[in-house]
């Protein structure tokens, strides 16, 4: 964060996630004349700028305007705001399809919706029980959170992804469905996203 030259300030540009991982995008307005504004925006940092901004006065804003929301703490508060309670919904739903798929096997210590992941749609930590699904799921069918969902708890059994693994998933009818509503996703994003937590 520290310095000021011109090195300094490209390079901050170029970035394109906050400090923690969120999303940076810069949006240009010919009705902007001078001001500047940034805020969060689902889970991504937006930063206005005038139409008329040279590449380096963009970089500048930038750089500084992330530092600020960040100080702020805005997106902790925006977040909250959201989505009241709804990581117990979470919890909620993973006890359900462990007990209907996985003989309530996968017992998870906690279930988070996260907005920091954005090139994964879900991750687990088998040995502590975490799970975290992306928000970017939050707008697609139950269905498909739901094999999401069941994919992590999977990973809580069997960490690989083997034979074993993809077993555990079969008793899920929309499996296969969800998959490809996943990699239609990601292609039409242009995110390499096919495998929920794939590297
Ligand atoms: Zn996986």
């Amino acid at each position: 964060m520290a310095g000021h030259s011109a090195r300094h300030q490209v390079a901050a540009a170029s970035s394109t996630t906050t400090e923690d991982g969120a999303p940076v995008v810069v949006r240009r307005s010919s009705r902007r004349t001078r001001t500047v504004a940034a805020f969060w925006e689902n889970g991504t940092a937006v930063v206005a700028i005038p139409a008329r901004f040279t590449a380096a006065q963009e970089a500048e804003w930038v750089h500084k305007m992330v530092a600020k929301l960040q100080r702020q703490g805005e997106r902790r508060a925006a977040v909250g705001k959201r989505r009241p309670a709804t990581d117990a919904a979470l919890a909620e739903q993973a006890a359900q399809l462990s007990a209907k798929y996985l003989g309530g096997r996968a017992v998870p210590t906690s279930v988070r919706w996260v907005s920091n992941q954005n090139s994964r749609w879900g991750s687990a930590t088998p040995a502590e029980g975490t799970i975290r699904l992306s928000d970017k799921l939050r707008p697609m069918p139950q269905w498909v959170i739901d094999y999401v969902l069941l994919h992590e708890l999977a990973h809580l059994l069997v960490a690989a992804h083997n034979a074993a693994f993809w077993q555990l998933l079969e008793a899920y009818p929309e499996t296969q469905r969800a998959k490809a509503f996943l990699e239609g996703v990601s292609f039409a994003t242009g995110r390499g996203m096919a495998d929920p937590d794939a590297d």
